[in-house]
């Protein structure tokens, strides 16, 4: 099971995972993009997330 977190000290705010996967991320009231429950993960949208993110502020841990 992967738990997807946002390291809000990194994150521009760019929008660009929002965009690319707004199932998963949104920004938040800061303007920081924040993780919402899904059911399942939709590995290819959320490795071009990752990819898109010049901050690399999406973190993945594999539990
Ligand atoms: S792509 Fe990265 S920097 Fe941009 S909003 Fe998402 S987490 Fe933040």
């Amino acid at each position: 099971m992967k738990k997807i977190k946002v390291n809000k000290d990194k994150c521009l705010g760019c929008g660009s995972c929002t965009f690319l996967y707004p199932e998963m991320f949104y920004l938040d009231e800061d303007g920081k993009a924040e993780v919402k429950e899904v059911k399942k993960i939709d590995e290819e949208k959320l490795q071009s997330a990752i990819d898109a993110c010049a901050a690399e502020a999406i973190e993945v841990e594999e539990k």
